[in-house]
């Protein structure tokens, strides 16, 4: 895990969520909330356990960036998300699908930074989304 946050040159203070907090009481058609999910690292073969992924936290970002941009980031993902999620209906605007895009791309990005495997996001791609 970094000690520089992802997204600025602040200390990386703050943990993040993997998974959004909210996916646990939205996704709850699988038993448990979420499937298991299983990730090959080095040779070794591991199995996550439904709720120990679920609420699984990274120490990537610094609580300027987590509770600022990151934040602001989720609100409207979640609203979104959510609705299609229960099966909505969602027209989505082009600012809906930057935001959107977005959101995934820093989650997929703190993803990537816990990861026993080399990074597959440069530094540079990251500042980017500050
Ligand atoms: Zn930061």
């Amino acid at each position: 895990m970094p000690d520089v946050c992802l997204f600025c040159p602040n200390r990386a203070d703050s943990k993040e969520d993997i998974f959004s907090t909210w996916m646990t009481t939205e996704f709850t058609e699988f038993e448990g909330g979420f499937m298991p999910v299983t990730r090959t690292a080095s040779a070794l073969e591991k199995t996550w356990k439904n709720w120990t992924l679920a609420f699984s936290t990274i120490r990537a970002v610094c609580k300027s960036c987590n509770s600022g941009r990151m934040s602001q980031l989720e609100t409207p993902a979640k609203l979104l998300l959510a609705e299609m999620v229960r099966g909505g209906e969602v027209r989505l605007t082009e600012v809906d699908q930057l935001t959107l895009g977005t959101w995934a791309t820093v989650k997929a990005y703190v993803f990537d930074s816990g990861s026993a495997m080399p990074s597959a996001v440069s530094r540079d791609e990251c500042l980017i989304l500050k």
